[in-house]
């Protein structure tokens, strides 16, 4: 297999290790499998914008459209200290195989701000936005590369930028971010899309295995949106969650613990976290060993370990993080007959709704939250057996087959577009 000339960070490093597992398996020849590791376009732009004190600032600014085989770039937008070209990268390069495995007409995209949003005033980040935004104007567009939030970002930055674009081009252009606000052509259901999808990719995996969720004694690790949506979902719909978490530590009741009620109890706490929920409580080192059927790593990346892998007692995985589980972890898991519903999939319910959120403003026409919800229920659950009936197929895990779909789906467009050389 030729090398990549592809940058080095710990998300890109495990992505490409599945990548390559799988680019293996469908025996993809040399030249497609350069044209795969390359990114199609890396864009870096210098954003002077003025501080409230009247002095001018100079950030740096990316923007990588990884592929568009598939249709028009898809990926957030992160305001970050340690955003670099090669993060931005890599995530681009992430956001390629999670359109492709959920079968969304879209590339992958990312695009970053190296800087520090905390010590910026809200003024200070509209105007670094909107500069930013009227940099790539030419290169972002419905048609072309549509960013959402990430990191640091959120519905009014994206309110923001399609502002600056609708203003640049005098047309009003809602589909060329998703992630707005209800009001300015965001859709119902996006806020949930991703907890809800973890929840479906769960039931699709079960019904596999020819169990039900009722009763199933259930572990998230994070409380934040995915976390807490998740949990509170599969608590509505008869599982049993024993164990919680989120920065201030874990929380443990083998009885089941009342979402509800931590919801509240974050809501009302100040930084909106669990400290002082009435729970044993646990490290959050323990909290991924408890006793329990389904564990939801929905926090950080690189918590599942080879330190830790072999004591997990859950048979079920839904990875709600992106890249919670590291190359060394989910070979021992899968040594250990631990079903893994890779984030590739598990967390692909944000970027689905973001999907819909675009075609919907492509017709001007919004949706109900129930039809949304149907939309992304029958998405997951067509792309789940896809997947699931691939890894039987290649005699793989999910997380091979999910790659193994991802890629052929994008060979498939290079191969019917032909490569214009
Ligand atoms: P968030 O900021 O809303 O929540 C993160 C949660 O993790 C918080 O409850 C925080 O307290 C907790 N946490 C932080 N450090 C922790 C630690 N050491 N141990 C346990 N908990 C800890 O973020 P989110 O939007 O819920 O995202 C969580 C993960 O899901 C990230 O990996 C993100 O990239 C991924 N993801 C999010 C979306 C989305 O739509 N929000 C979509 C796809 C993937």
């Amino acid at each position: 297999m030729p090398t990549s000339h592809q940058p080095d960070s710990s998300v890109f490093g495990e992505a490409m290790h599945f990548f390559d597992a799988a680019a293996q398996r469908l025996n993809l020849t040399s030249s497609m499998y350069r044209i795969l590791t390359h990114p199609s376009r890396q864009v870096i732009i210098s954003i002077p914008f003025a501080r409230d004190n009247g002095e001018f600032e100079v950030y740096t600014g990316y923007r990588v459209q990884y592929s568009s085989a598939r249709g028009p770039g898809k990926g957030g937008i992160r305001y970050h200290p340690n955003v670099t070209l090669d993060e931005v990268t890599a995530l681009a390069f992430w956001m390629t195989w999670k359109c492709a495995v959920v079968d969304l007409p879209f590339g992958g995209a990312k695009g970053g701000v190296t800087c520090d949003p905390n010590v910026l005033s809200l003024s200070e980040l509209e105007r670094l936005t909107r500069r930013y935004a009227a940099d790539l104007i030419e290169i972002i567009g419905p048609d072309k590369d549509v960013p959402a939030p990430d990191v640091n970002t959120n519905p009014q930055t994206m309110a923001w930028i399609m502002d600056t674009v609708s203003m640049h081009l005098r047309a009003h252009t809602p589909a060329v971010v998703t992630g707005k606000p209800l009001n300015v052509g965001g859709s119902r259901g996006r806020v949930e899309a991703t907890g809800r999808g973890v929840m479906i990719a769960i039931e699709a995996a079960l019904e596999k295995m020819n169990k039900s969720l009722k009763g199933m004694r259930v572990v998230v690790q994070g409380f934040g949106n995915v976390g807490s949506i998740s949990a509170k979902l599969l608590s509505d719909a008869g599982a049993k969650i024993v164990g919680i978490s989120d920065v201030t530590g874990g929380y443990h009741n083998p009885k089941g613990i009342d979402i509800a009620a931590a919801l509240e109890h974050a809501n009302k706490s100040a930084h909106r976290t669990l400290d002082g929920f009435a729970a044993d409580r646990v490290s959050n080192a323990q909290l991924l060993e408890l006793d329990c059927d389904i564990l939801v790593p929905a926090a950080l990346e690189n918590q599942l370990t080879e330190k830790n892998a072999r004591k997990i007692k859950a048979s079920l995985i839904a990875e709600g993080a992106n890249g919670p589980t590291t190359p060394e972890a989910d070979a021992l898991l899968s040594e250990g007959g631990i079903t893994v519903i890779p984030d590739i999939l598990a967390n692909a319910g944000g970027v689905t709704v973001s999907y819909f959120e675009w075609v919907q403003n492509r017709m001007g026409y919004y949706w109900r939250e129930k039809e949304v919800n149907d939309r992304l229920r029958d998405l997951l659950r067509e792309n789940f057996d896809v997947v699931w009936d691939t890894g039987k197929e290649y005699g793989t895990t999910l997380r091979g087959a999910a790659y193994v779909v991802a890629i052929k789906r994008v060979v498939d467009a290079y191969m019917t577009r032909g490569i214009y050389a």
